[in-house]
């Protein structure tokens, strides 16, 4: 028998780790189960060489958990480790690299990725002793039985395994006996080791007999080894697809497309990416992409691994080449993870297009799914965005889509203004917005629909991308004024007179706005009172009211221009030889106009509202 001390670096590291990661003690049984197929994958490929003649056997790998003696072992039927091994890989190597790890990371545990690289020590996180035992598969070798009881001291004695393999008991601590629950351990192994490449058998499977359940004589295996992602694209149908997403994900509804990424030159990465329907629930869908490494469940946030808008979508991701015992702030600096974000950004634009150009048809359904995702990519990537001003498309308030570059050509030649712009007409809401709609429309000028929570940055962003063009929102003014193609005479008034106007609108218009008040002539087909909002002002607060560092615009009051028709009958009517003079206060006419015109903006409520309908009902019985 051997006892000795660990080669430890730290005096005692046991309490550490037993502190460490106080929120994620689970990683215990990931470590423990990779190690046992890292123990079997290494000796079937030693049979691959012919090193190892013997025969493989069943080489499942068992879980057992026993609630009464509160154990947990995990039995593998791999290599297995000599004394020599045992001593190398366990009291040095293997404890002095978690004492590293321990002593590097203390600080920071909770941002290192998954919490990788305890290794077999993270088993002293949950238990108060560990033993091991273990037989190699060299000719020859003597079974070794080690144990530990939390301290740096272990024993090292002959050990009675007949069976090639290593088993590795946990004595649960009293603190962590919840982990001597089948129902627990059964919900880690489905977290950390669904889709590990050699069976993993935890039980029997169950069955409903006499009211109950209970063990039939086959083997529970709780993990698929051949998930989708590792199989060829081309041996794959959509149904399949929808499956595997199925299971990722139950109870969430079918997604739109899917991605299956595989590249194994500069770096090695595989996955399935599936874009969520999303209207507008942007933060509903985020952090749902699992990465895996090798099979191995690491973590589902993967914000430092793929662009900000690439979490919105779902699936998994597995790549060996992302580094991850390093600190998440490193992670983004990686030369490799800069290379993977940039593979997967790319690929996502590649499928998009691919879509968009092919199937012209289903990639305009799902649209209105899509549009968010998309806007959201363009103003946060710029790589993105240039990939996506290519398929993106505008829908008009008849519901039929366009690509840009076909919109502008459609637009140029009645849209475009006497400053040689090109103006995108578009509203926000086609019912609120219903009459200057019909306005724009009458001109033979087509109305675009933005209506998604991010369009007030977006429009912003179109109006720098495309080429001289403009956004207007259809209320933002009279629609000869928002494409304004010759001057047209104007209406001659005196400053008097024009401060005159306004103080009228003043006392009739409610009194928390503001008002900038103008008498024009804007034909007699126009409406004779317009009330609107610059489309400057308005895109502003709606920025503001969205976040984005430009609050100075959301407290200002709401200011609206006003702007009457001196060439409409009903102006012309009121005016009659006086002129504006005659516009008054308590002109009936006038306020009547007033109130159609915030009407039409849905902005006449409350009492206001009332005093119309009345005033209304009195003019028809006039
Ligand atoms: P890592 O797996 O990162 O190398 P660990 O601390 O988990 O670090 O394990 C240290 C070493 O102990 C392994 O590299 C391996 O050589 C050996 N080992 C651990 N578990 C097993 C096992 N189940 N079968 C055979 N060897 C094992």
């Amino acid at each position: 028998m051997t006892k000795g001390k660990i080669g430890v670096t730290t005096e005692n590291i046991f309490p550490v780790i037993k502190k460490f990661l106080y929120s994620d003690h689970d990683i215990f049984l990931r470590e423990l189960v990779a190690n046992a197929v890292d123990a079997t994958q290494k000796l079937k490929a030693l049979a691959g060489t012919g090193d190892f003649k013997g025969e493989l056997g069943d080489l499942t790998i068992r879980v057992d958990v026993d609630d009464k003696a509160k154990t947990i072992t995990i039995t593998d039927r791999g290599i297995g480790m000599t004394e020599e091994e045992v001593d190398k890989y366990i009291n040095q190597i293997a404890f002095s690299s978690a004492g590293e790890f321990l002593e590097k990371y203390k600080d920071k545990a909770g941002s290192i990725i998954g919490h990788f690289g305890l290794g077999f020590y993270s088993a002293f996180m949950v238990s108060q002793k560990v033993r091991i035992e273990t037989l190699s598969w060299q000719e020859g070798a003597k079974a070794v039985k080690w144990e530990c009881e939390g301290e740096p001291d272990f024993t090292m004695t002959a050990g009675k395994k007949t069976e090639r393999g290593t088993t590795i008991t946990l004595f649960l601590d009293a603190d962590s006996e919840e982990f001597a629950e089948e129902a627990k351990v059964g919900a880690l192994l489905n977290k950390y080791c669904k889709f590990m490449p050699v069976p993993i058998c935890m039980g029997k499977q169950k069955e409903w007999k006499d009211g109950k359940y209970v063990d039939t004589d086959k083997d529970n295996i709780i993990n698929d080894t051949e998930p989708l992602w590792t199989r060829k694209p081309s041996e794959l149908k959509d149904e399949d697809y929808l499956t595997f997403y199925n299971k990722l994900y139950p109870m969430q509804e079918d997604p739109l497309f899917h991605i299956h990424l595989n590249v194994d030159y500069p770096f090695n990465l595989t996955g399935i990416l599936y874009f969520p329907k999303i209207k507008d629930r942007l933060e509903v869908t985020r952090n749902k992409i699992q990465l895996y490494c090798n099979q191995m469940f690491v973590t589902d946030s993967v914000e430092n691994i793929v662009p900000e808008f690439l979490t919105l979508l779902h699936g998994v991701i597995d790549s060996p080449d992302i580094p991850l015992n390093v600190s998440r702030s490193y992670l983004q600096e990686d030369a490799n993870v800069k290379k993977i974000s940039t593979y997967i950004t790319k690929k996502v634009a590649d499928r998009l297009e691919e879509i968009a150009r092919n199937k012209k048809e289903e990639f305009e359904q799902k649209w209105d799914n899509l549009k968010l995702f998309i806007e959201y990519g363009m103003l946060t990537d710029e790589k993105f965005c240039e990939r996506a001003l290519k398929f993106a498309l505008l829908k008009n308030t008849e519901g039929a889509f366009f690509n840009y570059e076909a919109y502008g050509e459609k637009i140029k030649e009645a849209q475009t203004n006497k400053d040689k712009k090109t103006v995108y007409l578009y509203c926000t809401d086609p019912v609120a917005q219903y009459p200057y709609v019909e306005a724009a429309r009458a001109k033979g000028y087509d109305v675009l629909v933005f209506d998604c929570p991010l369009d007030a940055h977006f429009v912003n962003l179109l109006e720098t991308k495309l080429k001289d063009a403009s956004f207007k929102r259809v209320d933002a003014d009279a629609i000869d004024r928002l494409v304004e193609k010759d001057e047209r005479a104007g209406f001659e008034i005196s400053e008097e007179d024009a401060k005159y106007v306004t103080s009228v609108f003043e006392e009739i218009l409610p009194k928390e706005n503001k008002y900038e008040v103008k008498v024009e002539n804007l034909g007699e087909a126009a409406a004779p009172i317009l009330i609107t909002q610059s489309e400057f002002m308005r895109r502003y607060r709606d920025m503001a009211a969205l976040g984005g560092g430009m609050n100075f615009y959301g407290e200002l009051p709401d200011s609206f221009n006003i702007t009457v028709n001196a060439e409409n009958p009903v102006i012309r009517k009121i005016m009659g030889e006086t002129g504006v003079k005659a516009l008054t206060a308590d002109s009936t006419l006038l306020r009547q106009a007033t109130d159609l015109a915030l009407l039409s903006n849905g902005m006449l409520k409350g009492k206001a509202l009332a005093d119309f309908i009345k005033r209304s009902e009195d003019l028809l019985t006039e």
